[in-house]
């Protein structure tokens, strides 16, 4: 690892730069103005973040606090786990003493903020022994850790075993490398017989077990009951946003997909998640009452990214999007498949409900949301198994009305480029003409971004869509 990397730990470079950034949301105009003209090499990213108004600052106060009690997690005596984004985070603030540190969601703002992206995290893997050919998302971030430029690890605990196996592998190499106690929730290849359920809900058991274990404590009932109250608020707040993202034209702005999952994988249950959630109620109710797009200008066509988004040019497939008029719908990280979420598919089991009215059923909910997590839902079985990514993608592109289908995701992702084409068939086949990005997500040195803004340009040009 070059030593300049290791001169300021990871997690303090960015607590310090979204307290700065979050600080400049509450500034005047004039102020704001001022400083953007002075920090050239973030302003493209932060002044048409902080365009967004409301909600954008108190996104910024969310990755500001998360960031925050990383750093301080040790002075305060509390564990540090390393997690996934595929893990609902519910858990560890119930315990109090426990704070996550997600690595994707490392590697992306690593991505967005950085000219320099994550590259050198993701070859120092490669350089102690990971395999090269692993999923990015997960490298971007591990490689400050396992060089020691990132806070200490007190343990392990995901749950992508049996969904996706270089997730899996990058986190146990981790504990391994790091020499720290390592829980892997497992998943069998269905989601909805009865037995599978109860599979999932015993080895939820088995995870408290192990986070009591190596955290030294145990978690607080009412604080959970709590948490998953406010957790249950989000849900129905999340689904009045995609409620309204049916609209013609659709009132959301494409960029607050990015800001809600980032915010829920970190901060699930907490009470600044509902506030920037609210915050974009605000602005996308004004727009649809107004018959706006939330492009701020009109809308050409829509499109629905059936995989998830690319991160690794600033916001460059954000921005063009906007630029050509064409309204972004989602992904599948922007989906949670609550029971209430206006796309579920109606298949009995594939959705979860949030109960709170005793320990089991809340221990119950947090299993069943744990394997409805984007991966952990959609690409666990056969992508044309009954409600698997085919199934699913179908009917969020025929809901939200899309015009066309767009995969964007990482070579390293064997789940999905296995049978990429053959989806891609399946969803042209239902009249929805689709585009492969051979882009990486979180690389962006595997195709340069002119090449992939040329090759979006010539898709939607001949096919119509522009
Ligand atoms: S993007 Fe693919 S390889 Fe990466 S964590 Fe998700 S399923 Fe696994």
């Amino acid at each position: 690892m070059r030593p300049e990397l290791k001169e300021y730990p990871l997690d303090s470079l960015f607590a310090s730069t979204f307290d700065i950034a979050r600080k400049v949301g509450r500034s005047t105009e004039k102020e704001r103005a001022i400083l953007l003209k002075n920090v050239p090499y973030v302003s493209g990213l932060l002044g048409p973040l902080l365009s967004l108004g409301k909600p954008a600052t108190t996104f910024l106060e969310i990755m500001a606090e998360y960031y925050g009690n990383l750093i301080n997690a040790k002075k305060q005596g509390k564990k540090v786990v390393m997690t996934t984004f595929c893990f609902d985070p519910t858990i560890f603030y119930a315990f109090g003493n426990l704070v996550p540190v997600t690595l994707e969601v490392g590697t992306v703002i690593t991505s967005i903020l950085w000219k320099r992206g994550s590259f050198d995290f993701m070859d120092f893997c490669t350089e102690v022994g990971f395999s090269e050919t692993g999923c990015s998302s997960q490298r971007g971030a591990m490689g400050a850790y396992l060089a020691g430029a990132g806070v200490d690890i007190d343990m392990v605990a995901v749950n992508m075993g049996g969904v996706c196996d270089t997730n899996s592998n990058a986190y146990s190499f981790a504990a391994q490398y790091l020499n720290k106690p390592f829980y892997g929730l497992d998943y069998p290849a269905e989601l909805t017989p009865d037995d599978v359920t109860q599979y999932h809900r015993k080895d939820y058991r088995a995870l408290i077990r192990f986070l009591e274990e190596h955290g030294q404590c145990s978690f607080d009932i009412d604080r959970l009951r709590e948490l998953l109250d406010e957790k249950r608020l989000q849900e129905s707040l999340m689904d009045e946003l995609e409620e309204m993202q049916r609209l013609v034209p659709n009132p959301v702005p494409g960029i607050f997909h990015l800001l809600i999952y980032a915010a829920r994988y970190t901060f699930s249950g907490g009470k600044k998640f509902t506030q920037m959630l609210r915050e974009m109620i605000e602005i996308v109710r004004n727009n649809a009452e107004n018959g706006l797009s939330g492009l701020g200008k009109p809308e050409k066509s829509r499109a629905f990214l059936f995989y998830i988004d690319n991160f690794s040019f600033n916001v460059g497939m954000f921005d063009w999007l906007e630029k050509n008029q064409v309204s972004h719908m989602g992904c599948m990280l922007s989906r949670t498949f609550s029971e209430t979420a206006p796309y579920r598919t109606g298949v009995p089991g594939t959705t979860f409900s949030i109960n709170t009215k005793n320990l089991d059923t809340m221990i119950d909910s947090l299993a069943d949301i744990n394997a409805r997590m984007p991966m952990t839902r959609t690409i666990r079985g056969p992508y044309d198994a009954p409600n698997m990514w085919l199934e699913d993608s179908l009917s969020l592109a025929k809901i939200y009305k899309a015009d066309c289908c767009i995969y964007n995701g990482t070579p390293g992702c064997r789940n999905t480029w296995s049978n990429v084409k053959l989806i891609m068939r399946d969803l042209e086949k239902h009249g929805y003409p689709t585009h492969l990005v051979y882009a990486d997500a979180f690389d962006g040195r595997v195709e340069n971004w002119e090449t992939t803004a040329m090759r979006l340009d010539e898709f939607f040009k001949i096919r119509g869509l522009l």
